[in-house]
């Protein structure tokens, strides 16, 4: 009988010790990532992660449905708890936003059918449809220095194109921008369009529902806002929609079509459930949040760096012209790399290396007094160069 290659001949790669240690470098960092911040975990989602690593670990008790299984509570947290805290009828768990947003275009739209998508989209957004094989019809933005989405431009859009579904993106991931997603929604129904709205920085970190905004669908990021480890991701739709989005397998009728049978196993599920009640919480603190990210963007303004995007801003995340920076670099042996470096010896985490010209942060996870510190520093840095 053959059994393959004898063991002892099996040549053991390199490679895995070159992988070690895995150590991430912004631990214990005042952390102003836009996509680290809403998904540092919670301590009980720590606590998860490791009781739940091991492969396929919440399937103890799966009968073929991931939705149905009670031990642990994905049952009650998919049926009971989402539903409410997005505003929807009907919930599902995914792998991520992007994984929502193809689900729903999947099984809406066909090849040729078109979409209205705003012009702040995500990339996501584009690469779904195009998998879908749909045409994106862009609305504008205003333009510099604000890039502000009018709602109102979709209406000629729609009278022209036909689409078989509109996003917005609430806010865009670029310049943090809220949209009047409301009006969008009454937009959508007088043309009785369905209405997708991305909530990827929106989801677990402010009040959204769904339903207060007139949306059909809403797609949330676990990684992003959740504080789950992901990839994980939440889709809320009206119950119009579970039957087409959801629909079952014809060969294994507990097995839904579009997430290929089961979405969320283990660490993904879990930390994603663990960490619920405290984003729940978060939540309901928002307004603070709003008032610390503008604090934060009068205080670098004060410095001279400019905010792009709504003003007054109503998001954490937050985007800044910084041509100080920009002339720096031009100058310094690091080049665009030393700015993450100065930052990097005094704890901060976030800004990405070798951009200098403008700047994207979060101050969704670091505290006031963090965030203070960070504005001594740019401008320690600035004085150092200067
Ligand atoms: C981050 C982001 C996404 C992608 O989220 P995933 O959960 O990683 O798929 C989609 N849309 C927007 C607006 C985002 O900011």
């Amino acid at each position: 009988m053959y059994y393959g290659k004898s063991p002892e001949k099996h040549t053991v790669s390199k490679l895995p010790q070159k992988l070690t240690p895995l150590r991430s470098p912004h631990r214990g960092m005042i952390n102003i990532m836009p996509l680290q911040a809403g998904g540092i975990l919670t301590d009980a989602a720590r606590e998860a992660l490791t009781e739940f690593g091991d492969g396929y670990s919440v399937c103890d008790f799966c009968s073929g449905d991931l939705s149905d299984i009670t031990i642990p509570p994905v049952r009650q947290f998919v049926r009971e708890v989402l539903p409410p805290f997005l505003g929807c009828e009907v919930a599902a768990v995914t792998y991520g936003a992007r994984d929502g947003m193809f689900m729903v275009m999947h099984s809406l739209a066909k090849p040729g059918d078109s979409v209205i998508v705003d012009g702040n989209r995500h990339y996501t957004t584009a690469v779904a449809a195009e998998r879908t094989e749909l045409e994106v019809i862009e609305g504008p933005h205003s333009g510099y220095p604000e890039f502000r989405i009018n709602v109102d431009e979709y209406e000629p859009l729609i009278e022209r194109h036909k689409p078989r579904l509109i996003v917005l993106t609430y806010p865009d991931g670029k310049y943090g921008n809220l949209p009047d997603a409301r009006r969008l929604g009454e937009i959508a129904q007088h043309y009785d369009i369905p209405y997708v709205l991305n909530a990827a920085y929106a989801v677990g970190r402010m009040p959204v529902r769904m339903d207060a905004l007139g949306a059909d669908f809403i797609i949330g990021s676990g990684h992003k806002s959740m504080a789950s480890a992901g990839p994980s991701g939440v889709l809320g739709m009206r119950k119009k929609w579970e039957e087409l989005v959801l629909r079952k397998s014809k060969a294994h009728g507990n097995k839904e079509v579009e997430c290929l049978g089961c979405t969320l196993r283990g660490v993904p599920l879990v930390t994603l459930m663990a960490s619920f009640p405290q984003v729940e919480e978060r939540v309901g603190h928002w307004d603070e949040q709003v008032s610390k990210a503008q604090w934060f963007s009068a205080e670098l303004e004060k410095l001279g760096f400019r905010q792009l995007g709504e003003k007054p801003h109503r998001h954490d995340l937050l985007a800044f012209e910084t041509p100080m920076f920009y002339d720096i670099s031009k100058r310094v042996r690091d080049r665009g790399y030393f700015l993450y470096k100065e930052l990097k010896t005094r704890g901060i985490w976030g800004l990405q290396p070798g951009m200098t010209r403008t700047v994207k942060v979060s101050t969704f996870a670091a505290d006031k007094e963090q965030l203070a510190f960070v504005v001594d520093s740019f401008r320690a840095i600035l004085g150092k160069y200067g």
